[in-house]
């Protein structure tokens, strides 16, 4: 018997919930439940975060939690409980399989069977953001060495398990060369880990098209977390439906199971909504707890139900379909199904799916870090760049020198374009001269030299070099 936490969440939350539920029970899943609140009413209540510290308290001691969709509500400041909870717990991966299931449901890509493993708490999601000056503000996109390790290992050992062959790798390095940089460099290494497996890696952009147009052509997709949360929802509408999908967050300890798609208030409390997308996430649970026949049988028979034509309002389809049911008249449906495989579609078997052991993530030792020089970033308000190169001459030091200054990161001085469009937001660089050093007590120097010029610094950033390689990007046309 296995302890979960339960949520059943807003809008068709309860109804495909209850659904999900007495449809696993049926199949034999030993699971106790814990059910706790979460979502609009909490929110409504005046909990900002949507959830209450005594349900931390029984997440954190089940570590197994399947949730229903919760509606965020707008405005308010009310913050999305989806982002804290992967963050809270550490739950680092996000699996989502997207399938066809032709010919009985209607897709244009009647070939696709993908597994989007998307990054789940780093990139543009660390939520770190501020207005420097009138006209810019800015997003810190981090990406960690751990974090790659750990979601591009779990890539290849998800892909291992499932008897997968190929994992592609998307990222937008070309241009993002230290972030997206770090994230493909990783996934080479580790592809090479393992032999067995191909392993390829494309331009987001393209590989993006690629995928909208041939998924075919792929079959586990690993990427940074904003990519993998645009493509995954692209992927699991264009298998037929995003009711259809489920998703798994997993992390060390604890993990979240749910349904991809939202809270559908429009279609709450009327019996119509496909409950099938909380149930995969259901199946996934199962397995990750070690009841893989359970998840096997609820699978089977999922996809025999779905291959007799007994469809919800959403995948229903007038010569394709056979009868329109509601959310409960669905349920009993896979319930009456149980012990049976599909005939058409291919049946499942996971005998080998309990939950991957993925060895504890080992600290690299420290490599050899240099100061090199600075970035001091600038407001200033006009817009010539020579002018402003004059100004922030005046505060260099004996040997730190200005070396360029770039306008949202197109180097516009020495030597820019006057078509280059400037806004009041300029990096100034400043570097030691050949044969001398930068230190921490240079870099004050040049600030406190900035408050007596009168000049706006707004932030610095340090130039490193990492055992003797420069870890900076250079101005774009430098
Ligand atoms: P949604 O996914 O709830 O609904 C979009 C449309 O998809 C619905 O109108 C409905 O026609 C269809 N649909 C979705 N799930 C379905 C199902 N199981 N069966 C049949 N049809 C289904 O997206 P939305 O309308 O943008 O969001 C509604 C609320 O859900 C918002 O408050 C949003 O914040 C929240 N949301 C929650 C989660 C989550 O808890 N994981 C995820 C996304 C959105």
């Amino acid at each position: 018997m296995t302890k979960i936490t339960v949520a059943k969440g807003d809008g068709i939350g309860p109804e495909i919930m209850d659904a999900t539920l007495e449809i696993i029970k049926a199949a034999g899943a030993k699971i106790e439940i814990d059910e706790i609140e979460v979502g609009e009413k909490v929110y409504l209540a005046g909990n900002t975060a949507g959830i209450a510290a005594e349900s931390w308290d029984i997440i954190r001691r089940n570590k197994i939690f399947l949730k229903a969709p919760i509606t965020t509500p707008q405005g308010g400041g009310y913050k999305s409980l989806n982002v804290t909870t992967r963050k809270f717990l550490g739950l680092y991966s996000n699996v989502r399989p997207c399938m066809s299931l032709h010919p009985f449901i209607k897709t244009k890509h009647p070939i696709m069977d993908i597994v989007i493993v998307r990054e789940n708490e780093e990139d543009l999601y660390a939520g770190i953001e501020h207005q420097q000056t009138d006209e810019v503000v800015q997003c810190l996109k981090l990406i960690s060495r751990p974090g790659c390790e750990k979601i591009v290992r779990y890539a290849f050992e998800y892909a291992k398990q499932q008897n997968r062959k190929k994992v592609t790798c998307f990222t937008k390095d070309n241009i993002m060369k230290q972030s997206d940089g770090l994230f493909h460099q990783v996934f080479d290494e580790i592809a090479k880990e393992y032999p067995e497996i191909e392993n390829e890696h494309w331009i987001i952009d393209i590989g993006a098209a690629k995928m909208a147009d041939t998924p075919e052509a792929f079959d586990v997709i690993v990427m940074p977390n904003l990519y993998g949360d645009v493509l995954s929802d692209v992927a699991a509408q264009i298998t037929g439906s995003v009711g259809l999908a489920g998703s798994a967050n997993i992390g060390e300890e604890c993990s979240m199971f749910e349904a991809i798609h939202g809270s559908a208030p429009r279609r709450a409390g009327q019996n119509l909504a496909n409950p099938s997308g909380l149930l995969q996430g259901a199946i996934m649970m199962l397995n990750h707890i070690g009841q893989t026949e359970v998840a096997e049988k609820v699978q089977n028979a999922w996809l025999k139900t779905i291959e007799e034509g007994i469809h919800t309002y959403d995948i229903y389809k007038e010569g394709v379909s056979k009868q329109k049911v509601g959310t409960k008249e669905f349920a009993q449906a896979v319930i009456a199904n149980l012990g049976n495989k599909p005939a058409i579609l291919k049946s499942v078997s996971y005998a080998n799916n309990s939950s991957l052991n993925l060895p504890k993530y080992k600290r690299r030792p420290a490599a050899k870090k240099d100061l090199v020089g600075v970035d001091v970033f600038v407001h200033w308000g006009s817009l010539d760049p020579n002018e402003l190169a004059e100004k922030v001459k005046k505060i260099e030091t004996a040997n730190v020198k200005l070396s360029m200054i770039t306008n949202r990161g197109i180097k516009v001085w020495p030597d820019g374009f006057k078509e280059t469009f400037c806004t009041d937001h300029w990096r100034c660089r400043f570097k030691p001269t050949e044969g001398t050093e930068i230190n921490k007590a240079g870099i004050i120097e040049l600030l406190q030299n900035a408050i007596n010029e009168n000049i706006d610094t707004i932030k610095t950033e340090n130039l490193y070099s990492f055992d003797g390689k420069a870890a900076y990007s250079l101005g774009q046309g430098q």
